[in-house]
């Protein structure tokens, strides 16, 4: 079916199978014909052993994948939507629809058993109530992913990519730019979507790093660490990290003076460097008093 992206094709697909949509499932569907293309092209899917999608809707997003990627992998939730993806992609002989919650999905076994483990890149549609927590799931999990090309709603794409050190970084930027390099492709209008959401959106790719960005310690109480100073945003790092992570303000002071940060910084003013030596120092003085506290328990 060539012309899926095409508005009067849509709704004669979705009403001879009397389908409604789910605002619960984020569904909000691509009707613009010249963004799929471009996020088919752009996620490098044809470089690798195939693409994994996340909610392929109708599969206007799926059938773009499929022109250029050995192979699809699509992952659905919304059962109603299988026998209308077994129509628009009756002539897609290398899709397959798996139907899972992406969120409880095994991703590791599901490309090991697919694509034999072999490099794969991650492009997708997604749901709006999932975006932070699927793209946590993707990096985590180290899963032999080369990209990750989603469009988002405009304000998450601004939070996700903000660089370490900028205004609009949180906790998830960091951890995005630990892993990933983040970048913005292009803006998508709400009016590219049935039904039409209230904001715009954008499509970013993530170019997943080799190696982490920078080398801590400890990997979890470097997050620890990140999220702490996160936690309380109004508050100086200092403050935030003292009172989230119950470590005494004067040890967190001591760990910024011994890495040359300002006690007065804020957590956005911070960048990846100065958290990896944040979470060393504190994680050394941690392990101390932990040790501290076994010797007098024997
Ligand atoms: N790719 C299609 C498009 O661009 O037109 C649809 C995108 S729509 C924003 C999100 C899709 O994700 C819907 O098809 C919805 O049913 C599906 N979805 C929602 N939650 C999901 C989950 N937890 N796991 C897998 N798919 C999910």
């Amino acid at each position: 079916m060539q012309k899926l992206s095409d508005i009067a094709t849509i709704r004669t697909v979705l009403e001879k199978n009397g389908f409604r949509f789910s605002k619960a499932l984020g569904q909000n569907f691509l009707i613009n014909p010249s963004v799929c293309p471009r996020m088919a092209e752009m996620s490098g899917a044809a470089d690798c052993a195939g693409a994994v999608e996340i909610g392929p809707g109708i599969g206007v997003l799926t059938w773009e994948l499929s022109q250029v990627a050995r192979k699809v992998v699509s992952i659905e939730l919304d059962q109603r939507l299988l026998p209308v993806l077994a129509e628009t992609l009756a002539d897609c002989d290398n899709v397959k629809i798996i139907r899972a919650d992406v969120m409880q999905l095994d991703l590791g076994r599901m490309i090991a058993e697919e694509f034999g483990g072999k490099e794969v890149a991650v492009c997708a549609n997604l749901p709006y109530y999932i975006t932070s927590p699927v793209i946590m799931r993707l990096l985590e999990e180290r899963l032999p992913v080369t990209s990750i090309t989603v469009m988002v709603q405009k304000e998450a794409a601004d939070r996700l990519c903000a660089h370490p050190g900028e205004r609009a970084c949180g906790a998830v930027s960091a951890a995005v730019w630990y892993y990933a390099e983040p970048e913005i492709l292009f803006g998508v209008s709400r009016g590219s979507f049935m039904p039409a959401p209230n904001v715009d959106s954008a499509v970013i790719r993530l170019k997943i790093r080799k190696t982490p960005a920078v080398s801590v310690t400890e990997e979890r109480f470097f997050f620890r660490v990140v999220k702490a100073a996160f936690a309380q945003r109004r508050k100086t790092a200092v403050n935030a990290m003292a009172n989230t992570l119950g470590i005494p303000k004067p040890a967190v002071a001591a760990a910024f003076e011994a890495a040359g940060i300002s006690l007065n910084a804020r957590a956005e003013t911070l960048t990846l460097e100065e958290f990896a030596a944040l979470s060393d120092g504190l994680g050394a003085l941690e392990k101390t008093a932990q040790e501290r506290k076994k010797e007098e328990i024997v």
